[in-house]
C-alpha cells in the first residue's frame, strides 16, 4: 500500500448564527459575513470534500469510501464515519440535543445518533456555552419548559481558549455566541432542536423537537469530564483530548522534528497554526488532511499545532 495523504478542500456553510471570523483568522475564502460551519473533512452527502490532490481529480471523500473502500481499512459502512467542522459562532446556536444509535436506528431511518467532541480554538471574553441542566426528573424539565424557565433549566458555562468539551448522546447543548470551535463528531445529522431563544429564520421559527429532546435527554446532568493524558514525542508535546467508543482526539504541538506512527484505518489531521512538513509535504495553518489506512511512519517538521483525530 503506498503512503497517501489526501489534502482536503474545506465546504462553507452559511448559518443565521454564522460570522466571518473563518476568512480572519484562517484566511478561508468565505461566501459571506454570515459563514458559520467550515466542513473540513467530511465525506457526508450534506458537505462532502472533494479531494485536491492530483492522481485523485474529481474525487471527493464519499466517492473514494465507496469506490476505494482500502483507502480506509476496508472498514464497514456506507459512510466515512467521522466529520470535522471548525464553527464560527458570532450569534448563539440553537439548544439541542442528539439521540444515540439506538434511538437514532428505531426513530430515524436506521441513522446513526451523535457523539460530538469540542476544542475552543478561540473565544471573546465572557464567553459561554450550554451544556447540560438542572433538572432533577423529566416531569421538572417537561414544567420548566412549560414556564418558559430557560435560563433556570439549561446549564451555563463559562469557556476559554483551549477548553474541550465531549458531548455524548442525550446530553442538552449549545456554542454560544464570539466562540470558535474545532468540533469532532461522527458523521450524522440527527439534531434535536430543543430551544431557539424564540429567533425567526425567514419571517418563521425553526421548528423544534421537544418530545424527542425530552426523550432522549439524560436526566439529571452527568458532568463526566474525559480523563486528559500529556506525553512528549521527539519535539512533540501531545494531549490526548478523550477516547471513546467512536473516536479518539489529541492535540499536538510540533517545535522541531517527532516521529509519528500512524497504524489506523484512517486519521484526520488538521492545522491549527504555523507550518511545517509531514513527511515533507508543506502544509500550513488552516490546512486539513486525511491520512489513509496503515500509514505508518511519519516525520512531521516545523513549528506547528495539530489536532488529530481516528477511529
Ligand atoms: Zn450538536
Amino acid at each position: 500500500m503506498s503512503k497517501t495523504i489526501l489534502r482536503m478542500k474545506p465546504i462553507f456553510q452559511e448559518k443565521i448564527w454564522g460570522g466571518n471570523r473563518l476568512n480572519r483568522v484562517f484566511g478561508y475564502t468565505i461566501p459571506s459575513d454570515e459563514t458559520g460551519e467550515c466542513w473540513a473533512i467530511s465525506g457526508h452527502p450534506g458537505g462532502d470534500c472533494t479531494v485536491e490532490n492530483p492522481e485523485f481529480a474529481g474525487e471527493t471523500v464519499g466517492s473514494l469510501w465507496k469506490k476505494q473502500p482500502e483507502l480506509f481499512g476496508n472498514l464497514p459502512g456506507d459512510i466515512f464515519p467521522l466529520l470535522i467542522k471548525i464553527i464560527d459562532a458570532k450569534d448563539d446556536l440553537s439548544i439541542q440535543v442528539h439521540p444515540d444509535d439506538a434511538y437514532a436506528g428505531v426513530h430515524e431511518n436506521g441513522s446513526l445518533g451523535k457523539t460530538e467532541c469540542w476544542y475552543v480554538l478561540d473565544c471573546d471574553e465572557g464567553a459561554t456555552i450550554i451544556i447540560g441542566h438542572n433538572a432533577s426528573t423529566k416531569e421538572e424539565m417537561a414544567q420548566m419548559i412549560e414556564e418558559n424557565r430557560w435560563n433556570e433549566l439549561l446549564r451555563q458555562v463559562p469557556i476559554h481558549k483551549g477548553d474541550f468539551f465531549q458531548i455524548d448522546p442525550g446530553c442538552l447543548h449549545a456554542i454560544k455566541g464570539g466562540t470558535l470551535i474545532l468540533e469532532t463528531q461522527q458523521s450524522s445529522d440527527v439534531t434535536y432542536r430543543f430551544y431557539d431563544y424564540g429567533r425567526l429564520q425567514d419571517g418563521k421559527p425553526r421548528q423544534l423537537h421537544i418530545a424527542q429532546s425530552l426523550d432522549v435527554t439524560t436526566v439529571p446532568f452527568r458532568a463526566d469530564a474525559p480523563a486528559q493524558e500529556t506525553w512528549s514525542q521527539g519535539d512533540a508535546k501531545i494531549t490526548r483530548l478523550v477516547t471513546c467508543q467512536y473516536y479518539t482526539v489529541c492535540r499536538a504541538e510540533i517545535n522541531g522534528t517527532a516521529e509519528f506512527n500512524w497504524n489506523h484505518p484512517f486519521v484526520n489531521v488538521s492545522v491549527l497554526s504555523g507550518e511545517g512538513t509531514l513527511d515533507g509535504i508543506p502544509v500550513a495553518k488552516g490546512d486539513h488532511l486525511l491520512i489513509t489506512a496503515d500509514y505508518g511512519a511519519m516525520t512531521v517538521k516545523g513549528n506547528l499545532e495539530i489536532m488529530y483525530s481516528h477511529l
